[in-house]
């Protein structure tokens, strides 16, 4: 077995769509990003490579590279999950806290729960999704940015 954790943080602005673990949901602000800036699924590919002792997705995909840019993250977390089982690795679980002031998130998380067990080719039962808010102070608590922190566990395939 091993262990992984990610996080990712990126500015919430007017103007962009807000796509969470790979969910679109209506907001009046979107995040600011390079690619599509989904924090969720930018996490969890960092939790996934740090696993596996790959590394990052500034390594893997770097912002710099014009090639990356729009990158849809359900495309690059599916490139993160084949380096992972090159390897020999397969998902065991993840943990996922996504911190936003707003919207609630407690309506989309069964959608980003199902999408993200689709994207890991695991059950839902093996992700969990937890939703915290800024508590109205830092960053998050004011609105400006949304952060995720995922933890996930891999197996050794056999
Ligand atoms: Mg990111």
């Amino acid at each position: 077995m091993r262990v992984g954790i990610g996080h990712d943080t990126h500015r919430l602005i007017e103007g962009r769509p807000l796509i969470l673990g790979g969910v679109r949901i209506e907001h009046a602000r979107g995040l600011l990003g390079h690619s599509d800036a989904d924090v969720v699924l930018h996490a969890l590919a960092d939790a996934l490579l740090g696993a596996a002792g790959l590394g990052d997705i500034g390594e893997h995909f770097p912002d710099t590279d014009p090639q990356w840019e729009g990158l849809d993250g359900g495309k690059l977390l599916a490139d993160v999950l084949g380096l992972v089982y090159r390897e020999g690795w397969i998902v065991g679980n993840c943990d996922v806290v996504i911190h936003a002031q707003e919207p609630k998130l407690t309506p989309h998380k069964p959608l980003m729960r199902t999408r993200i067990a689709d994207l890991l080719r695991v059950d839902p039962t093996a992700v969990n999704v937890k939703a915290k808010t800024g508590e109205r102070v830092g960053p998050i608590g004011r609105g400006e940015a949304i952060s995720c922190e995922v933890v996930v566990l891999l197996l050794k395939k056999d």
